[in-house]
């Protein structure tokens, strides 16, 4: 029994499975022919993130104020979190947390803790068995269930109306369930297009929810119904005030935490090259290493953070003798490289392509398409030694 509630065992249980699962993610990452960065993303949100998470809402309670029994371990989750962005950038060891949280587009350990500490509350709220199995206590803030102090942040933070709370049938199936085929199409124009295209035979239910004036309804219909008897051809649903229903109530959360995330990149300490970019959190970061060769998006990273093999960097930590670039005129920067240096005058002119050259280094590396053409000539000056392995037809425009 953990009689003083430290969590340690568990801590150690979830590090080790982490670590784990981090060695399989860098394997998977090599910078030379690796699995592409959004892909790695993926991988880590769906195989260690819940596994780190898992039951984090008995073990963490958000709140800066109050002395935090499970410090320890939401330290663990952060180093985690850490090395996992590191590897699914490509960024150096070096690079802050901060700042690969941005680049890798992960919810910050914080945020992301609350998040989820606060779902799994929502959900044990909105059962139907929820006054059964926790009646409410009335007693001091230090006397409370971790279930009812985030019950109370949901209502102090969140303004939800917990008592208004649409409540939700839980409903089992058996593991090789496969649900009914689903489609959203894009437009109005295509879903009729779609549905004129439906076989003959098959049941189609279409359905929508909206939200007007902070009210929310759904509604479903079926066409095809007479063979179906006692089916109701049609049902709509008040779905009650936005802020009281679950789906709303869930997204309006998201949206705090995506706002503390921006607050919290505004005042931090570390990761300020990235930050003076104009790099802000955001899903849009990921839209540049969509389609790219992984390399090129370990390079993109590096560029932005500052943190890159080229002799300014490595001289300032230890390991280059010099900072100066071997053409003799100042430092090897990534600006230098990219704008200044005379000994790569052809490898400039194809980045460019013909095109107006920009000399604006800030808008070059928070430019999409820009930035690409940019890590494509920094590796092919071969400067980085971490990239000489990689094919030369990722390099080409
Ligand atoms: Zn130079």
């Amino acid at each position: 029994m953990d009689t003083r509630l430290r969590w340690n065992h568990h801590r150690e249980k979830m590090e080790a499975g982490a670590s784990k699962r981090l060695s399989a993610l860098s394997a998977l990452a090599a910078s030379t022919w690796g699995t592409k960065m959004v892909n790695l993303r993926q991988v880590y949100r769906a195989m260690i993130v819940p596994q780190m998470l898992y039951g984090c809402s008995a073990w963490h309670t958000p709140g800066k104020d109050r002395v935090n029994s499970s410090s320890e371990l939401v330290k663990a989750v952060r180093r985690i979190q850490r090395r996992a962005a590191q590897i699914i950038t490509g960024a150096f060891r070096t690079t802050a947390g901060d700042a690969v949280d941005v680049e890798a587009h992960l919810l910050p350990v914080q945020q992301q803790l609350e998040q989820t500490a606060l779902e799994a509350a929502m959900r044990v709220r909105t059962t139907p068995m929820y006054n059964d199995m926790a009646a409410e206590a009335n007693c001091s803030d230090t006397e409370k269930s971790p279930l009812d102090l985030l019950l109370a942040i949901l209502q102090r933070k969140h303004g939800v109306q917990l008592n208004q709370l649409e409540r939700r049938q839980p409903h089992i199936v058996p593991p090789w369930w496969t649900p009914p085929f689903t489609c959203i199409a894009p437009s109005a124009e295509l879903a009729i297009k779609d549905h004129d295209e439906v076989e003959t035979g098959s049941i189609c239910i279409f359905t929508d929810g909206s939200g007007i004036d902070g009210h929310v309804g759904a509604a479903a219909v079926t066409l095809r119904s007479r063979q179906m008897s006692g089916i109701s051809t049609r049902r709509t649903q008040y779905m009650g005030s936005a802020s009281a229903s679950t789906v709303y109530a869930a997204e309006l959360k998201g949206l705090a935490m995506k706002t503390e995330w921006s607050a919290a990149w505004e005042t931090a300490k570390h990761g300020r090259e990235l930050f003076k970019l104009g790099v802000k959190p955001g899903k849009d970061v990921l839209s540049i290493h969509c389609n790219v060769h992984r390399a090129i998006s370990s390079v993109i990273t590096q560029m932005r953070t500052g943190k890159i093999g080229l002799r300014a960097y490595l001289h300032s930590i230890d390991k280059a003798d010099t900072d100066k670039c071997d053409c003799g005129y100042g430092r090897q920067t990534v600006r230098h490289v990219l704008l200044e240096c005379r000994n790569w005058t052809e490898e400039r002119q194809q980045m460019w392509a013909g095109k107006p050259p920009c000399v604006d280094i800030k808008r070059i590396l928070s430019s999409s398409t820009m930035a690409v053409q940019a890590a494509k000539m920094i590796l092919r000056t071969g400067l980085l030694g971490q990239f000489l392995a990689v094919p030369s037809t990722v390099l080409t425009t």
